[in-house]
């Protein structure tokens, strides 16, 4: 039962510098994962609250659009400044509201400020570019402009990082944000713009909406939106995806992922198995880059196995404010629900459960706990061999060669990051360029990216228009204008 809090936080909107109530006057709970503590109240936002928040957006963006780009950039500096600052404090709200390990929670704050960073290259980032004399006494130069307001959606699983791919990049472009944050972790985006209205940003440059999906419908019927970026789940992305392109708006949509792990019988067995360790339950299996299925070649599966589970024995399971933990809960009873129907499909399918993390449930009823669970012996064709799960389960698949591998890996919807561990190079260069994703490791986690170079995946990873980040990244928030100069 969730604990209700009477110094519980009521959220408002973030609009023109001001914080707003909801014309609807709905809200929603966030709870804490570790403990069912309702900690805040979220408005669950109207259309109305959106078109407010757009048209005061689009004031100023007439303004912003003209303040030079090494002056924009310059926020980016103050902004980054004060994220440093605050980097303990924001880790510890991305644990409360999100449930992760502190560690993790650091780390993705780190992430975030060199979104920042990246962002504060902009006076170099967005140069054009020239070529004199393309015909006689003909010059020609390509200029890059802001698109106008931008929406922002974003996902419960990385309530710092997300955000800050998107809106640093946007506005330092001369775009205006209205950012819709998830409605199960809303108090990092509360804070960060505290954070950037400090840092100097005019009102009206980020603004914060906060709901479910009428605020998504609202920023995808508005006139005025003129892009929108989403993270989320593959249902949710490709209505976005459809609705927002029908609208005839500019749309880049991240979705959701089956990532591979390959286990070559030449590797560093030890090194493998922590590696997925750390991939598979690090954030309780909810990141898009999470290792869920494992495919090992040759005779070693057994052995593979049997270090694997008993890593995952060690394992700490508990809040992520204690130290030793790994093992967080997941964000949501009914989340874990949708996990447990995974695992009793996994048995119904014939996998055999190695390890069964339900029956740690009971040692945590506060939290929405569930403790590392292994299938074994699972077949290509397998529910859990195929979907996400988004939590604690790791699928292993034991093949003959590595051509069997790869056919599995690719033989999914999705293809967001894969991984292989072996000490053959040849081979390793092979896997880079036959695997179907976005992103491939060599003897690393499936997890983790550079936050200036792009990301995204294929297939229903994510739509095949624009990446995140870098200088694709860059491209989306700008649009490009070619002009001729004769004389
Ligand atoms: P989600 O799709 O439930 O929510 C994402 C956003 O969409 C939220 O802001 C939410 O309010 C909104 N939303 C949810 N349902 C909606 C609906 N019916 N109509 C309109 N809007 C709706 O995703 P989540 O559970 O918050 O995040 C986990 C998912 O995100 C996983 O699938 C994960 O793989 C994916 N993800 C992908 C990446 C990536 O880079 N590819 C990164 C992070 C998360």
């Amino acid at each position: 039962m969730s604990v209700v809090n009477n110094d519980t936080q009521v959220l408002k909107n973030y609009v023109g510098g001001k914080w707003v109530d909801t014309a609807g006057g709905k809200f929603g709970e966030v709870i804490n994962p570790s403990t069912g503590e309702i900690i805040a109240k979220v408005p669950l936002s109207t259309k109305e609250d959106v078109a407010n928040a757009v048209e005061t957006a689009q004031k100023t963006f007439e303004t912003w659009r003209n303040v030079p780009a090494p002056k924009r950039a310059r926020l980016m500096f103050a902004f980054q400044h004060l994220l440093v600052k605050h980097h303990e404090e924001l880790a510890k709200l991305v644990v409360q509201e999100n449930g992760k390990a502190f560690k993790e929670a650091y780390g993705e704050v780190q992430r975030g400020i060199e979104c920042v960073e990246f962002a504060a290259g902009a006076p170099t980032l967005l140069m054009g570019e020239s070529l004199n004399n393309i015909a006689e006494e003909i010059d020609s130069e390509m200029f890059r402009f802001p698109l106008g307001v931008v929406g922002g959606i974003t996902p419960f699983n990385f309530p710092m990082m997300v955000p800050l791919w998107m809106f640093p990049l946007a506005i330092v472009c001369g775009n205006a944000f209205v950012l819709k944050p998830s409605e199960r972790t809303p108090l990092l985006a509360t804070r960060l713009a505290e954070l950037f209205t400090e840092a100097g940003a005019p009102d009206g440059l980020l603004n914060i909406v906060h709901g479910a999906h009428d605020v998504v419908n609202g920023l995808i019927e508005h006139e005025k939106v003129k892009a929108i970026s989403f993270v989320g789940s593959q249902p949710v992305a490709k209505y976005v995806y459809e609705q927002a392109a029908a609208q005839g708006k500019r749309v880049q949509a991240l979705s959701g992922a089956k990532n591979h792990h390959v286990v070559m019988p030449d590797c560093d067995m030890d090194k493998a198995v922590s590696h997925i360790i750390s991939s598979a339950y690090g954030s309780a299996g909810q990141r898009c880059m999470a290792c869920s299925a494992v495919v090992v070649v040759g005779e070693k599966g057994d052995e593979f196995v049997a270090k694997l589970k008993q890593k995952a024995d060690e394992l700490i399971m508990g809040s992520g404010f204690d130290d030793e933990v790994l093992l967080t809960p997941v964000i949501r009873k009914e989340h874990r629900d949708k996990v447990l129907d995974y695992i009793e499909l996994g048995m119904k399918e014939g996998a055999e459960l190695i390890r069964d993390g339900r029956k740690e449930m009971d040692e945590h009823t506060e939290g929405n706990f569930l403790g590392a669970t292994i299938f074994d012996r699972v077949t290509p064709d397998m529910t859990i061999a195929k979907e996400e799960i988004f939590g604690p389960v790791v699928a292993v698949i034991e093949v003959e060669s590595y051509e069997e591998a790869v056919l599995i890996a690719n033989d999914v919807e999705y293809g967001l990051s894969a991984s292989i561990v072996t000490n053959n190079l040849k081979l390793a260069h092979q896997f880079t360029k036959d695997v179907q994703a976005g992103t491939v490791k060599v003897n690393r986690t499936t997890t983790g990216n550079l936050m200036n170079a792009p990301f995204g995946g294929v297939k229903r990873s994510s739509t095949s228009t624009f990446r995140e980040s870098g200088r694709v990244g860059l491209e989306f928030f700008t649009q490009i204008k070619t002009v001729y100069i004769g004389y």
